[in-house]
């Protein structure tokens, strides 16, 4: 059985075709630029040329069609017909309150989809295109939904209500969400089955550390607590997103400078985090690492206060759940850079949480990298966010 996976961004759409006898991907390809000039399809099929197309895609509709066309191209394609993929998955932004588990697409899912453009405004819209599109050019290929929000779903109302008035949450639904949820969710299951934790006995930390970052507490699987709110923006510094600030900033700023709110929070989440707090230097750590070495003061200190913020919310979610069984680094930063692994550790030696130094010398690999006498154990899992969607999807139908 193939599974088709797609994942819409506002000017861009990701997807990978997965067998899942063999959970092997036969292609991936990634859209770029939809809606832009400059439309750029990039198909890799497994183990044959990639087919690069550069035509106008002026909405994602174009650009599911221009896929579907890649995967029975003659020489890219790896299947022969479309009716080859036996349903598909869509990774979903926001489910709101409604959905606390991926769930078949039908109209009642996607006038929830469209309730939430409000609160995913980049992604639900284009979410929404992708879903209606795969219908349109695969009639009675099931269709699943699969949200980043649902796996926090469990969060308790302390963890979720913001001290504000009452009644914006009851107009507006202004509470936290969190997001990553189909990596946390993967993670943690990973985490408790290489462990050897007991399921329904298990405290346990995800940081999924990428250009996006964010931190959950799962207690016997279920979250109980994760660092982003309403909306991505808050928690973690970020690549581009400044993560938790005094809202009073942005009155502040917006005053001085002569921007509007919407002007702000694109500073906060374009130009803000580890690129504007190194005064330009870059939101790839790659770059900030290299510019630490050479002396650079901004760079080294942006490194430092992502570091030292990971190590606050692993505190702060060790005290929410009274303990920590074990904590896995996850996502392009948490699986492949060494260093902020072993300075984020650095911070935990209250917790009797020790590395083992030459176990920690790996990079995108699964994992044990603490000692054998750390009082926590600590893993690197690398996440796989479209597979964690293919296995919804079948489960589903
Ligand atoms: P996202 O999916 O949120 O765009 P990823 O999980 O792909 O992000 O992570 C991308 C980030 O991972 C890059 O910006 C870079 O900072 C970091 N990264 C990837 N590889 C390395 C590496 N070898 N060393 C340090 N950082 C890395």
């Amino acid at each position: 059985m193939n599974v088709l996976v797609i994942n819409c961004g506002s000017s861009s759409l990701k997807y990978q075709l997965i067998n899942m006898e063999d959970e092997s991907v036969l292609a991936k390809g990634l859209c770029e630029r939809i809606g832009i000039e400059g439309s750029k399809l990039t198909h890799s099929p497994a183990g044959k040329d990639k087919l690069v197309i550069e035509q106008p895609m002026p909405d994602h509709q174009v650009a599911v069609k221009l896929v579907l066309d890649a995967l029975v191209d003659e020489k890219a394609g790896v299947i022969k017909d479309i009716k080859e993929i036996s349903a598909v998955g869509h990774r979903v932004l926001h489910g709101g309150k409604y959905y606390s588990d991926s769930i078949v697409v039908n109209e009642d899912v996607k006038k929830v989809i469209k309730d939430c453009f409000d609160l995913g405004p980049l992604h639900n819209p284009a979410n929404l295109i992708g879903i209606n599109a795969c219908e349109a050019a695969m009639p009675g290929t099931p269709q699943v939904a699969v949200f980043d929000t649902a796996f926090h779903q469990t969060m308790p109302e302390k963890a979720y209500m913001y001290a504000i008035p009452h009644e914006y949450y009851e107009k507006y639904s202004i509470r936290r969400y969190g997001f990553h949820g189909t990596s946390h969710s993967f993670v943690s299951k990973k985490l408790l089955e290489i462990s050897g934790l007991d399921a329904n006995n298990s405290k346990v930390i995800v940081c999924h550390l990428g250009n996006g970052a964010s931190v959950s507490a799962v207690v016997n699987g279920k979250c109980v607590d994760t660092s982003m709110g309403l909306t991505p923006l808050e928690g973690l510094i970020m690549g581009t997103r400044s993560g938790d600030l005094d809202p009073a900033i942005v009155e502040f700023i917006a005053n001085k400078e002569g921007l509007t709110v919407s002007e702000m929070l694109n500073v906060l989440n374009k130009k803000s985090g580890v690129l504007g707090m190194s005064g330009g230097v870059s939101s790839d750590f790659r770059d900030l690492d290299k510019a630490a070495l050479e002396g650079n003061e901004l760079a080294k200190l942006a490194l430092e206060a992502f570091v030292y913020r990971v190590a606050k919310y692993i505190g702060a979610y060790t005290a929410a759940m009274n303990g920590v069984d074990a904590i896995a680094f996850t996502a392009g930063l948490g699986e492949n850079d060494k260093t902020t692994r072993k300075n984020i550790v650095s911070y935990l030696g209250y917790l009797g949480a020790k590395l083992d130094e030459e176990r920690n010398n790996i990079r995108g690999e699964e994992a044990l990298i603490s000692a054998d006498d750390s009082k926590v154990k600590l893993y690197v899992i690398p996440t796989n966010e479209e597979l964690a969607i293919a296995r919804e999807t079948v489960a589903l139908i």
